[in-house]
């Protein structure tokens, strides 16, 4: 079974897939952490994250990879074999992936990737282009919303837990112009797909959107 679950930064998604996927034993996979990983390489190469020609040089040579570690259910995001799970989630890094994916060739490649994972059984995939065109055919689909303010304030506290200190306005700022990107893009823009089932997060705890999700799966099933 492949469980979609889309929407804009810090709507709920993740926190939630990971629970729905621990609890029920799904693999978690985490769409934006690869995209992340792609922007982390352009930085370590030097490569301007806007150079199209200089990211797409660095496509072939790049192996992105995840695993769930089990003690903690947290994925860890490796690129080319070393554990980048801290420098994706950056504020640099932040702000240079929304040119990065923005690369036609890197969303070939990560698209393919991400569908590859999802031969691995049931799969539970978060991000901006999921239930539109990752997995179109997906079992489940989800969009996931909620005021600004809410989802800065829990990124807020997301990053806070992750080591790296930012004030509420700059979270919120960077939520904003991601959203924004995202949704405007021409390729794969962030939008509910058609049969998606629309979630307001705004006042739920995770544990129940993640049993909102698992009611829908128990069904399927
Ligand atoms: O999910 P997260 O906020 O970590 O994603 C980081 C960025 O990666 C998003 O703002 C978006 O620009 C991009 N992304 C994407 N397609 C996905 C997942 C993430 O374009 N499937």
């Amino acid at each position: 079974m492949i469980i979609a679950i889309d929407g804009p930064a810090g709507s709920g998604k993740s926190t939630t897939a990971k629970l729905v996927g621990s609890k029920m034993n799904f693999l978690y996979i985490d769409t934006g952490a690869m995209y992340r990983a792609m922007t982390v390489k352009a930085e370590l190469a030097g490569v301007p994250f806007d150079d199209r020609a200089g990211v797409c040089s660095l496509l072939d040579d790049t192996v992105i990879e995840q695993t769930i570690d089990t003690k903690s259910g947290d994925t860890r995001t490796y690129l080319d074999g070393r554990d980048v799970s801290y420098e994706i989630r950056t504020p640099e890094i932040s702000k240079g992936v929304t040119s990065v994916c923005e690369i036609d060739e890197v969303r070939v490649k990560l698209v393919s990737l991400q569908r590859e994972m999802g031969k691995k059984g049931n799969v539970i995939l978060d991000g901006r282009d999921i239930g539109t065109v990752v997995f179109p055919d997906a079992d489940l689909k989800f969009f996931m919303v909620a005021d600004i303010n809410i989802r800065a304030e829990r990124r807020l506290a997301e990053l806070k837990e992750k080591g790296i200190a930012l004030t509420f306005e700059d979270v919120r700022n960077d939520i904003e112009r991601r959203d924004l990107r995202d949704s405007s893009r021409s390729n794969s823009p962030l939008r509910p797909a058609q049969d998606a089932v629309l979630i307001d997060t705004g006042g739920l705890t995770v544990e129940e959107q993640a049993e909102i999700i698992i009611g829908y799966i128990k069904k399927k099933l």
